[in-house]
Formats: structure tokens, C-alpha cells, sequence
């Protein structure tokens, strides 16, 4: 059973093999790009239309991994949750998601609160379809702080931290991130429905 991860995406590939190994392909590797379009009402849901699309071209042969992930603010009702990669619009940069994030804080006038990531991994294969979910709780605060990281990293401060993702070392975040957890979770059940 060949394992391929759903996404081209460097950073995300370079996480997954670190779990599962360079026999871990990219579906980049495999096919053309398809637009799968991701309009579930849950991470677990777009993290399943990845797989599946990407599972009904490659075939049997195939063990498709997905993952869909965002963070969530429960003052802001839970935004931008699923819409984390779009919160400043269609096709909006990292950047300007971050600023969206950021003014809706202050326009409220909020300086910090707490706010979780949360990571949903799809595997579809023949023996059916799974999905592990990853969280990271902690607070964003209305200002950006540190280089590191990527997305929200620089306002979200992990709990049980004082410093935001964007300061604190990479080597923590790959601890207790959301994606890492998830990641854990999604081992066993990869090494069972791979043999
Ligand atoms: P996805 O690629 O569809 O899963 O979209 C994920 C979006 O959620 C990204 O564009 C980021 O804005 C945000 N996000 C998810 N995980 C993280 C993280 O670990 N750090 C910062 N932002 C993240």
C-alpha cells in the first residue's frame, strides 16, 4: 500500500515525513493539481474531501493522507475556525489573515483571549475512512511578536507559556502542536491499514 499526502504544500510534507518516512509521496509527485473544493462545515469534513478526491483518481492501490486545520477564537464566535486559511478573503496571504485577526481583536478592544488550533487528519484508503483531530489550546493577543512560525503563530501564545509561537523555539511547537498530536494519533491507525 503506498502512503501519499493530499497536499503540496513544502512545509506540510516535510512535518508528515518526519512521522511517516520519505516512502511518504506528495500527491504533487502522482498527478496533475486538482481543485477540490472545501465547503464542509468542519475541519474533519474538508480534511475528507482532500483525501477522498485525491483517493478516487490514484486508486486501491493508494493510502491518501489530508489534513485540514485553522484557529479558532471563542470571543469572535469561533472565527476564523474552518475559514483560517481565507479570514481576509479569497485567495489572502498568511500576512493579511493575520491583520484580519489582529483588528478584530482591537476593534473590540480586547488585548488578549483564548484561542485554540485544532487539526483534523483524513486517511482514506479500501479499508474505509478515518479521521484524528489534534488540538492546541492557549490565547492570541492583538499584537504580533516573533519571526518564527508561520499564520497566526506570532499573537498565539500556548498555554502554560509567557512567549507566542513566533518566539518561542520551533522544537516546542513541534511538541505540542495541534498537527503534531494529530499526528501521533494518525500513526497507529496508518501502520494497521497499510498492511
Ligand atoms: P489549511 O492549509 O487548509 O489546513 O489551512 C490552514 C490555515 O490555518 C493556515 O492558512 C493558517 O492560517 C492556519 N494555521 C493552521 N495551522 C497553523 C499553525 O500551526 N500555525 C499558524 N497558523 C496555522
Amino acid at each position: 500500500m503506498k502512503l501519499v499526502l493530499a497536499s503540496g504544500n513544502r512545509g506540510k510534507l516535510r512535518e508528515f515525513r518526519e512521522a511517516f518516512g520519505s516512502q511518504l509521496a506528495s500527491v504533487s509527485e502522482l498527478m496533475d493539481p486538482i481543485e477540490v473544493e472545501e465547503n464542509a462545515e468542519s475541519f474533519a469534513g474538508n480534511a475528507l474531501l482532500k483525501a477522498r478526491a485525491i483517493y478516487n483518481r490514484l486508486g486501491s492501490e493508494y493510502l491518501v493522507i489530508a489534513d485540514d486545520s485553522g484557529i479558532s477564537v471563542p470571543l469572535l464566535g469561533g472565527a476564523p475556525g474552518i475559514y483560517s486559511a481565507r479570514y481576509a478573503g479569497e485567495g489572502a496571504d498568511d500576512k493579511a489573515n493575520l491583520r484580519k485577526l489582529i483588528d478584530e481583536l482591537k476593534k473590540r478592544e480586547v488585548e488578549r483571549t483564548p484561542a485554540y488550533y485544532t487539526a483534523a487528519i483524513a486517511i482514506v484508503g479500501e479499508k474505509g475512512e478515518y479521521v484524528v483531530h489534534g488540538w492546541m489550546h492557549g490565547d492570541v493577543i492583538d499584537e504580533a511578536r516573533g519571526e518564527k512560525g508561520f499564520g497566526y503563530d506570532p499573537i498565539f501564545i500556548p498555554e502554560g507559556y509567557d512567549r507566542t509561537l513566533g518566539e518561542l523555539d520551533e522544537s516546542i511547537k513541534s511538541e505540542i502542536s495541534h498537527r503534531a498530536k494529530a499526528i501521533k494519533l494518525a500513526r497507529p491507525l496508518i501502520e494497521m491499514l497499510r498492511k
